[in-house]
């Protein structure tokens, strides 16, 4: 069966090679008589497998030693719990609005403490990033959480000097993690769900430093603790295995294409490609300033509305699927993660441009 181009914004596409190593690998892992799902998580080949794909991910992200990989459960929702619940420590801590997931984050926080909005560009639909002197940030936050990709508004934070934070960054970077290089000193917490550029849903991924450890709410449940889960290894109780074995092969598959460096050429040059052939055209639309672009969540809108029905269903003959955008925004979305290929973008700005040579 032909496989489609597959632009969701999460669950998203995974390397095809991945899934047929996964495939091949199903039955019978490395020889051993069973699948990865089967394995007791305390055995030595799962344990193998987790070491490994930690390994990986340090290597990949140049991650410090004084950082702390932990692979979690409960989606990046949960974190915007677990961050304030582990990080405030009786303080209070500033919040950077730039679009919905941003905002969620920000009203999650509120119900464990003092949290204030350092900036928000809500009045400009999200369609931005800050100016210089913009962020009003407070020197005695425990923390400042910023969204570094908006994944609805297609705002992405392309260098975190411009939010000139003097107290430790926290970041959701749920969907670009892993599509560009990134100085991961210069967070206290960088915290992801897996489903959109990293591997399958169910597995969560945090990257804390260590003197962040131990400073947790009285009285919150142990699975909330961020120290009790480095000091187990990520395994307190069961893991999402399956869920890291896929991500370890979505490590690996990085290493081979050359890794994250890599990675951004080309994610660079598939942006591009889209985003031009939007500006280009009298139908399609980016609300977006340009400099605050993402690359990896392209939304746009059709000046007539009216034929959204049409060109998604054309999209889905010509074998482009997960189009259709956020329900909160309307209009279309393209997603470009890691495993969308260059040549999968061209067939769609192809598509593009025939549609609105049709239509108009
Ligand atoms: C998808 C997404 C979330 C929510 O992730 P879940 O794993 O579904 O909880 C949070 N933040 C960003 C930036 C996202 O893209």
């Amino acid at each position: 069966m032909e496989r489609i181009c597959n632009f969701s914004a999460g669950p998203a596409a995974l390397p095809q090679e991945v899934l047929e190593q996964a495939r091949d690998e199903l039955l019978n892992w490395h020889g051993c008589g069973m699948s990865v799902m089967e394995m007791s998580h305390r055995g030595k080949e799962f344990t193998g497998v987790i070491e490994q794909a930690e390994a990986d991910l340090r290597e990949l992200l140049a991650i410090p030693a004084n950082y702390k990989v932990l692979f979690l459960q409960g989606g990046a929702t949960l974190q915007f719990a677990q961050v304030p619940i582990n990080l405030l420590g009786g303080r209070s801590a500033d919040y950077l609005v730039t679009g919905a997931w941003s905002q969620k984050a920000y009203k999650e926080a509120q119900r464990f403490g003092a949290v204030r909005c350092a900036s928000s560009t809500e009045d400009t639909g999200f369609n931005r990033l800050f100016a210089p002197g913009e962020i009003n940030l407070d020197p005695g936050a425990a923390y400042l959480h910023v969204c570094t990709n908006e994944t609805i508004h297609g705002v992405e934070v392309h260098d975190c000097a411009t939010l000139q934070a003097s107290v430790p960054l926290v970041a959701d970077m749920s969907s670009h993690i892993l599509s560009r290089p990134v100085d991961v000193a210069k967070y206290g917490l960088i915290y992801g769900g897996a489903q959109k550029n990293v591997g399958p849903a169910g597995l969560t991924l945090v990257i804390v430093r260590e003197d962040l450890l131990g400073h947790v709410m009285q009285g919150m449940p142990t699975m909330l603790d961020y120290r009790v889960h480095a000091e187990n290894g990520s395994m307190l109780n069961t893991p999402p295995t399956f869920a890291i074995y896929m991500a370890g092969l979505v490590f690996q598959w990085l290493k081979r294409q050359g890794g994250l460096a890599e990675m951004e050429r080309v994610n660079i040059e598939k942006a591009k490609l889209l985003y031009d052939a939007i500006d280009a055209s009298a139908l399609y639309r980016n609300p977006v300033e340009p400099a605050s672009r993402s690359r990896m969540n392209v939304p746009f809108t059709l000046a007539r509305p009216e034929l959204d029905g049409a060109f998604l269903a054309e999209a889905k003959v010509r074998g482009l699927a997960g189009l259709k955008g956020h329900k909160s925004v309307g209009g279309m979305r393209a997603s470009l993660y890691n495993a969308v290929s260059l040549e999968g973008v061209k067939i769609l700005v192809n598509f593009m441009r025939e549609f609105e040579q049709k239509n108009g």
